[in-house]
């Protein structure tokens, strides 16, 4: 069997954030939901009340987890297909840039490589 262990890689570097956004509003929902059906009354309150302020963040955070999700899934699909001219010298990836120690440096969302500055 041959797994391509360096897409699954990328696949999680692309997909975990997304996933955990969709998923941590799933859990919240579920654990609103079951607190407001639960046989103390107190809780019940509590989970409504929190509930009623919470529903439209949690919403557009669900919503906001599913475009960044097929957001990624679209730029991952483009530099399959070799239509994405992202800033990666290895592969035309798109880089993140972040900040580290020795200044700014960017870091291929593709291959993971690192270069000095923000492409
Ligand atoms: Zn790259």
């Amino acid at each position: 069997m041959d797994i391509n262990i360096t897409a699954i890689e990328r696949s999680i570097q692309l997909f975990a954030g997304p996933v955990i956004v969709i998923f941590g509003v799933m859990v919240a929902m579920w654990a609103l939901s079951s607190g407001a059906n639960s046989e103390s009354k107190m809780v019940a309150n509590i989970a409504r009340g929190i509930w009623d302020m919470a529903r439209w963040p949690l919403l557009a955070a669900c919503v906001g987890g599913v475009v960044w999700f097929l957001w990624r899934a679209w730029q991952l699909y483009r530099w399959e297909t070799g239509a994405l001219d992202g800033g990666c010298m290895n592969c035309a990836g798109t880089m993140s840039h972040r900040s580290g120690k020795h200044g700014d440096y960017s870091v291929c969302n593709m291959c993971g490589s690192k270069r000095e500055g923000h492409h």
